[in-house]
């Protein structure tokens, strides 16, 4: 057996892992992130014991604990984390301690890369790209069938290469970055601020006049239905999302790439429309063998990953 734990901005979800890769058991916890590294990390440890106690699995027969968080995290600490307000978080160590199960700590996306490429839609290629469009944009990177973590083992920052210097700023601090085009935070505030300023149209409909629930699914729809602020928007989502692959597939030749997050799962047509740009900019070869796939795992993804990376 093993324990997977995806440690996100407001939830962590655990998993229990059989051989087979078959999630037997979860929970699920809320973050409540402004408590700090402490209290989180002693949800996490309440968590795995009252999973393992429950499904009857005392802690000898779990080989071990693999943690996934967003940030940057390099073998044993969480070295930066914005969503959890984590800096040199000692994770490794400290459930290791308490459990005395050996513990491993990956970045969420480079885990829900490998979960998708071992047990979803990426299987069998050697050279795979993960990007996952939630509110921010992170990718993680395959080659030769491994994950690729660069020299300070912070590679795959998909969201921030700049697809336009002159570009949207974007919270990392640089402009015009993927991550600021195509991130689901970014596009939905440029819809809002326009009808915070006045404006309705078809996409005041589609949210029944309520601007808190838009997302990124509403302002597709409402593109498909012809409102012009949305087409507007959407259509540069499309065309830099369409080009950021065109990058990738020249750089990289993967044999798949696969999209995921929140982004992706309320479109409908984005990775069609998207995969039309691509195929139009990129060099040929470089697109002839690849396969553009929607992930299909969800969070699933991130737990299967981080229980199965070396
Ligand atoms: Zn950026």
């Amino acid at each position: 057996m093993r324990i997977g734990i995806d440690v996100g901005g407001t939830k962590i979800a655990i998993g229990l892992v059989d051989g087979t890769g078959r999630i037997v058991a979860r929970r699920r916890i809320l973050t409540e992130s402004w408590r700090g590294y402490g209290p989180i990390r002693d949800r996490i440890l309440a968590g795995i014991d009252g999973m393992l106690r429950e499904g009857g699995v005392s802690g000898e027969e779990v080989e071990r604990i693999g943690v996934a968080a967003a940030g940057q995290v390099r073998g044993d600490r969480i070295l930066f984390s914005p969503n959890l307000h984590w800096e040199n978080a000692p994770l490794k160590a400290d459930l290791e301690r308490v459990t005395a199960i050996e513990t491993f700590l990956e970045n969420d996306v480079n885990a829900a890369t490998y979960g998708e490429w071992k047990f979803g839609m990426a299987q069998g290629g050697a050279h795979v790209v993960g990007i996952f469009i939630g509110t921010g944009i992170g990718g993680g990177l395959i080659f030769d069938g491994r994950l690729y973590r660069g020299c300070s083992g912070v590679a795959g920052e998909l969201g921030h290469i700049t697809l336009n210097p002159q570009g949207y700023r974007c919270n990392c601090g640089s402009t015009g970055c993927f991550e600021a085009y195509c991130g689901g935070a970014y596009v939905v505030d440029r819809v809002k601020k326009r009808i915070e300023q006045g404006y309705r149209g078809k996409v005041w409909d589609l949210i029944s006049g309520r601007p808190e629930e838009l997302h990124a699914g509403h302002i597709e729809a409402a593109y498909l239905e012809g409102d012009e602020v949305c087409t507007a928007v959407w259509k540069e989502v499309i065309e830099y999302l369409g080009v950021a692959l065109q990058n990738l597939v020249n750089l990289l030749n993967p044999e798949v790439i696969i999209c995921g997050g929140g982004v992706i799962e309320g479109a409908r047509q984005l990775m069609e429309d998207a995969r039309g740009v691509m195929e139009k900019r990129a060099l040929s070869p470089s697109v002839a063998d690849l396969r553009l796939e929607k992930a299909r795992l969800g969070e699933d993804a991130v737990i299967l990953g981080v229980t199965c990376m070396e």
